[in-house]
């Protein structure tokens, strides 16, 4: 499932090449993408003839601007937004449900294997109380304060790190990554979290993340850029699905869990 560094890598693939661009028509196949809000005729037509002001992002959320109206878009467990132009790029298939085509630009395109994604439509000054997303974990509000703040909960670690609405973005893949790095298991409560351990696992989560958009997303499923390219972060997991293999740090076997109906994957030895 794309988190926080692989929506990221998208929007920043995108932005030159949809901000300021008109739509000029749009259409919407699947009416499970608008399940939540409208249906796929009236999200589309509501599209025609907008320009994009703005690309941004929050946690996993995709938010094309259209001044009054913003376009919402979450890729779920296998969406793509794929770009194609002037006959290069990608070509729609049986699991393109969507598209829009960007006046004298090129097409965006919407993939999505299992369906779990969503388009809609909400007005821009209601996004943030809508989607009720948390802190960003990149911004400066993510403090050794705030962290601290959100770890007084007996809630363990890892599930309050997945939580959307405490922290925006990270998912099953980073959380692994960032609570190896910081030596802390994923079943730890919260709470027991000591001061030292906050500030440390707070550092682990801005580096995986930073190193996850660096070498642009995981492909650990479907993932693929908005050129149709795989991500390189994968190679550099140190536990996630690494279960069974060696600890690049001490040699113990890395162990698999499931935890919270997620597999959680951790080294006994490093993570305390
Ligand atoms: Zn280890």
């Amino acid at each position: 499932m794309p988190e926080l560094p692989e929506v990221e890598v998208i929007r920043r693939d995108l932005v030159p090449r949809v901000e300021g661009r008109r739509i000029q028509s749009a259409k919407i196949a699947e009416p499970r993408l608008t399940r939540r809000r409208g249906t796929p005729g009236g999200v589309a037509a509501a599209l025609v003839g907008r320009r994009v002001k703005a690309l941004r992002r929050r946690g996993k959320f995709f938010i094309f601007d259209l001044g009054r109206d913003s376009l919402i878009v979450r890729l779920g467990m296998t969406g793509q937004l794929l770009w194609s132009e002037n006959r290069h790029g990608f070509r729609p298939d049986q699991y393109t449900h969507a598209h829009l085509v960007f006046q004298g630009a090129g097409i965006l395109y919407y993939r999505d294997i299992r369906k779990f994604g969503e388009m809609f439509i909400l007005p821009t000054e209601s996004v943030e109380q809508t989607l009720r997303v948390g802190v960003e974990p990149l911004g400066d509000a993510f403090t050794p304060e705030m962290l601290g703040e959100k770890c007084r909960s007996s809630t363990r670690i890892k599930s309050l790190l997945m939580n959307q609405a405490k922290i925006a973005g990270i998912g099953n893949i980073y959380a692994d990554e960032a609570l190896f790095r910081a030596g802390i298991r994923p079943t730890r409560r919260a709470a027991s979290l000591r001061p030292e351990e906050i500030r440390s696992l707070r550092r682990a989560i801005r580096l995986v993340l930073q190193a996850g958009i660096r070498h642009r997303g995981s492909s650990i499923a479907n993932y693929r850029d908005a050129c149709g390219e795989p991500g390189r972060f994968a190679a550099l997991h140190r536990v996630y699905q690494r279960h069974g293999e060696d600890c690049h740090a001490c040699g113990t076997t890395i162990r698999r869990i499931v935890l919270g109906q997620r597999g959680t994957h951790f080294c006994p030895t490093c993570q305390r």
